[in-house]
């Protein structure tokens, strides 16, 4: 979700005359969008940005700024953390990133320091002459972290790529009604908002008209799309009825959606994956907990024998579907029972793959203040034991597949060796083999598969 905030404002930029810099050395605004759902990733981006102070000697006129959930929840603190920072944007205004940085940098090209002092564009603006590292720099902190009401309605916009690219995100909403005790989101991205369904399809047509192929929507909880605003129609939820829309698009073969929510998830959904064949055969499904004692302590408001409930419809209604999950380990009060519980559903469910959290506190959560925080060395424990089943699942998942033929799309030259090419199967599977970059990236075929490291598959694609 993050990066394809980053692309709208990326694309705001560019449409505005903006080139987009390959590293931060060349650039006149260096800005980081942010992640709060795991302290590890703020602290990564305040070192990041404090690092990058440094180009303020050499070019004082760089606009430096953070945008999305840790803008959101810090605020005007963070001014007082990085003392070069200029702009602080939050989740509901990534649409005012630009002409916040524009501001600040032709004040600081165009204005002489000794004629500061008129006002800038914005009220919210603040200009004043500091010395930073030896330098005197005109500061402009813009602090903008306001609701706006609209605000999902302006993450539409795509940068044209020079190379035909196989797929793209799409975000269909914004926000969460639900409270997880462990989470941050519904602080630093409001309440759930989704866009018009006509919107939606018109930026999907466009993606077609670059030769995208597969579509994933996005949303915090992206089947609970549009509950608040849309009616049901014959029993469909707006998801379902989204579903439906975009697989009517001309020219799309392949849709994905993340993440679901067992709330919500009803069998009008399960039903999508008989009749929508461009359905792609993988669910990222969050189960979190195998425990009801500690789902409850969590606040996700059912029990796990309902989330095991969906996984068995689902892999009803799609043979092959696959299903891969995040689970969190070392929950406050988690036991080992509990933790066993956990471990039991994944063998039930039979994870194509997980994700698996060791549990930490994250400000200003319920969660942060229960009693029975764990001590490091047995979430770690948790960690790794759940990790090995989980590890095992997938590779034997993976070996199941040698010697079948899949479908493929494929994405291009492969990140870690170019000279092969990379796609994935329906069931997000990764398979690598050789062929023409030029002529395959964005065709769907069959690829023979060959070979398996547990995680990635190898193969030769059966073209006529
Ligand atoms: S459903 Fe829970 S974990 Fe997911 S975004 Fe909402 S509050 Fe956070």
């Amino acid at each position: 979700m993050n990066e394809r905030d980053s692309e709208q404002v990326a694309q705001t930029f560019s449409e505005r005359g903006y080139t987009l810099t390959p590293t931060e050395h060349d650039a006149d605004a260096i800005l980081i969008n942010t992640c709060s759902v795991r302290d590890q990733a703020e602290q990564k981006a305040l070192g990041k940005m404090g690092i990058m102070g440094k180009h303020r000697v050499s070019r004082p006129h760089v606009v430096f700024g953070f945008m999305g959930c840790m803008a959101q929840s810090r605020g005007e603190e963070l001014f007082k953390r990085i003392p070069h920072l200029d702009v602080v944007v939050g989740t509901q205004k990534y649409h005012r990133v630009f002409d916040y940085v524009d501001s600040v940098l032709s004040r600081r090209l165009e204005t002489r320091m000794d004629e500061v002092g008129s006002e800038m564009e914005t009220s919210r603006v603040e200009d004043e002459i500091v010395n930073l590292n030896g330098v005197k720099v005109l500061t402009a902190r813009v602090l903008d972290t306001d609701e706006e009401e609209g605000s999902q309605n302006t993450i539409r916009d795509h940068v044209p790529r020079e190379k035909r690219r196989a797929k793209a995100f799409v975000s269909i909403m914004q926000g969460c009604n639900m409270r997880c005790s462990f989470c941050i989101v519904p602080d630093t991205r409001g309440k759930e908002r989704g866009r018009p369904i006509s919107d939606i399809v018109e930026e999907i047509e466009g993606l077609v008209s670059e030769g995208v192929k597969e579509v994933t929507l996005l949303g915090q909880i992206v089947n609970l799309y549009g509950r608040t605003e849309f009616d049901k129609v014959d029993g469909k939820s707006p998801f379902v009825q989204l579903l439906e829309a975009v697989h009517a698009i001309e020219g799309i073969e392949r849709i994905r959606f993340t993440s679901p929510h067992p709330i919500g998830f009803r069998d009008d959904l399960v039903a999508a994956f008989t009749y929508l064949p461009k359905l792609c055969s993988h669910i990222h499904f969050p189960m979190q907990s195998g425990s009801d004692a500690i789902l409850k302590k969590m606040r996700r408001p059912y029990k796990n024998e309902k989330f095991l409930a969906i996984c068995a419809k689902l892999k009803a209604a799609r043979p092959d579907m696959a299903v891969t999950t995040d689970i969190i380990v070392g929950f406050p009060g988690e036991t080992e029972e509990d933790f066993q519980e956990s471990v039991r559903c994944v063998h039930e469910v039979g994870f194509d793959n997980a994700f698996i959290f060791r549990y930490s506190k994250r400000k200003d959560t319920p969660a942060a203040e229960m009693e029975g925080q764990l001590e490091e060395s047995v979430k770690e424990e948790r960690n790794q034991a759940l990790l090995a089943v989980v590890n095992k699942l997938a590779s034997d998942k993976h070996d199941a597949l040698i010697g079948t033929t899949q479908q493929v799309l494929c994405e291009g030259p492969s990140k870690t060796d170019k000279s092969t090419l990379c796609g994935r199967t329906t069931q997000n599977k990764i398979v690598i083999f050789e062929g023409d970059a030029e002529r395959m990236t964005g065709e769907i075929f069959d690829v023979k598969i060959e070979d398996s490291t547990g995680y990635t598959l190898y193969g030769t694609p059966m073209l006529s």
